[in-house]
């Protein structure tokens, strides 16, 4: 029944590439290969900048999957699961990522960044939680979603400048259960790094553990930080 049904319901709703908006062929997955074969990885090219940011936010590693600017059509990729609810998306990018984390030995946790609960509920799912996902499974490691909560509902950071940005998400999370985080290696996920406010304010709660370390982790990375 479900075979028959199938091919009838993609001719009447194509499955189209997130990023352009083709349709689809045989083989590909949210992405057309045109569109996938553009999309500009992380091959290090920022390496002194990303240096720089983990000094700045007292960060062992961090990865991210692509580079995008408000102008380039990749930011449809990470809007794609944040607004259009494509669950699946999420999880298969962060598998894509978590695959291209080469030395990311020794990490023992994955932690998404949390939203409030009130906006999840919105929602119905947190974005980083779904990379999360596929990094977890990737790297065979816990995703714990319970001990980083969001307390403060802050407004939608897009549009704001990286002041207003800092302030806005300053005292937003608290650490909730840290049994058995000691000493732990935690990657902290986040659909994108923009300043790197969010990171520093769920750091100041993590950094509350002792012997911690963190690494963060992010499907896109803006270049205008
Ligand atoms: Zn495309």
């Amino acid at each position: 029944m479900k075979s028959s049904v199938f091919p009838f319901l993609r001719l009447l709703f194509p499955r189209t590439c997130v990023v352009c908006g083709d349709v689809l062929v045989e083989g590909e997955r949210f992405l057309c290969s045109g569109c996938l074969g553009g999309l500009p990885l992380n091959e290090g090219m920022d390496e002194e900048a990303d240096e720089e940011m983990r000094g700045d936010l007292g960060i062992e590693n961090l990865y991210w999957l692509f580079r995008y600017d408000r102008g380039s059509d990749y930011h449809r990729l990470v809007h794609a699961v944040k607004y259009r609810s494509n669950r699946e998306l999420g999880v298969w990018a962060g598998r894509m990522l978590g695959e291209r984390m080469g030395n990311a030995d020794g990490i023992d946790r994955v932690i998404p960044v949390p939203l409030h609960p009130k906006r999840e509920r919105e929602r119905g799912f947190n974005q980083a939680f779904l990379i999360g996902t596929g990094i977890a499974e990737v790297l065979g490691v816990r995703l714990e979603s319970d001990r980083l909560k969001r307390v403060v509902n802050t407004p939608s950071q897009t549009g704001l400048e990286r002041e207003r940005r800092a302030g806005n998400v300053a005292d937003a999370f608290r650490l909730e259960n840290v049994e058995g985080l000691e000493g732990c290696h935690v990657l902290l996920v986040d659909d994108v790094i923009t300043s790197g406010a969010t990171v520093r304010a769920c750091m100041a709660e993590l950094c509350k553990i002792r012997g911690i370390r963190v690494s963060v982790a992010c499907l896109g990375k803006s270049g205008g930080i």
